[in-house]
């Protein structure tokens, strides 16, 4: 069979060469891992219970392999080890969570691969600001999509404002980060494009969804100090690639990163 693999096969394929099951488990508890596997075997919300026992293990090997793939900025792996990826999916995917790979939210849209979004994340912690002062400062996210990466961000940033245009999503993600209630956060539903001009100027500028040009107000709320990650279509690049923009004393400065393949950026909120 050709399925991709699943939970906890994931855990096996990442141990590889080691005897998987004993090694998903805390000391002495065989009988629990029996009980899992056949909750496992009987439904997908019965795997999506046995994964949150162990996700914490499981995320902590995602961090893992990112570490050893080359991601090395602290606080965006310590971030990934903390948010829980498998509860802003389906329960259906919820097995997939902490592979890497991106999966489908709903209404056309996806959440990156955590790679992607670690990725992205320590661009925005090379920033002046960030390596400055040690964290993201004022934030803006354009694309809150199931909200997973606005949670990342609030460990991450002073303050979080996430923008999406679709007004299902924007709800979703809304329940999804209702328990992070404490925290300075602002989902807003409309066009992410225009930014967020009341909560401006932002110390980094984060975009989930990639367009054929960066809108100019992206560029006017980025503070002195600022950076701005984003996808845009470059032509000449052949597709896809990771603008980042820093707010320099001279002026905004550009640099071209690793292409990539983000969701459309549209107009107009519905
Ligand atoms: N960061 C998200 C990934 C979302 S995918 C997460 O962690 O889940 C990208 C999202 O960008 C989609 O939900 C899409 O609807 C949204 N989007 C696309 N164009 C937009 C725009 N102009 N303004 C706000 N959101 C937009």
């Amino acid at each position: 069979m050709s399925r991709p693999p699943r939970f906890p096969l994931a855990l096996d394929r990442l141990d590889s060469g080691r005897a998987a099951p004993e090694r998903t488990l805390r000391p002495q508890r065989p009988l629990q891992q029996a009980a899992r596997d056949a909750l496992h075997r009987a439904s997908p919300r019965a795997q999506a219970q046995g994964l949150g026992l162990d996700s914490e293990a499981v995320r902590s090997r995602m961090v893992a392999r990112l570490r050893a793939e080359g991601l090395r900025c602290e606080p965006v792996l310590q971030a990934l080890a903390q948010v829980e990826r498998h509860r802003f999916v389906d329960t259906a995917l919820a097995t997939q969570a902490y592979e890497d790979t991106s999966l489908p939210i709903g209404h056309g849209q996806t959440i990156s691969k955590p790679s992607v979004v670690g990725r992205m994340l320590a661009l925005l912690f090379e920033g002046g600001h960030a390596r400055e002062h040690g964290h993201l400062g004022r934030a803006l996210e354009i694309g809150t999509g199931c909200g997973y990466q606005a949670a990342l961000l609030l460990r991450l940033a002073k303050s979080v404002v996430s923008v999406e245009r679709l007004k299902a999503l924007h709800e979703k993600a809304r329940e999804h980060l209702a328990a992070q209630r404490g925290a300075d956060l602002r989902l807003v539903w409309g066009d992410g494009r225009l930014g967020h001009a009341p909560r401006a100027p932002f110390h980094s500028i984060v975009a989930a969804a990639g367009g054929d040009a960066l809108p100019e107000a992206w560029l006017t709320q980025l503070a002195p100090g600022g950076r701005l990650v984003a996808p845009l279509h470059d032509e000449a690049r052949g597709g896809q690639v990771l603008l980042v923009v820093d707010h320099r004393p001279e002026g905004l400065v550009r640099q071209w990163h690793d292409a990539v393949h983000f969701v459309p950026l549209k107009s107009g909120a519905q």
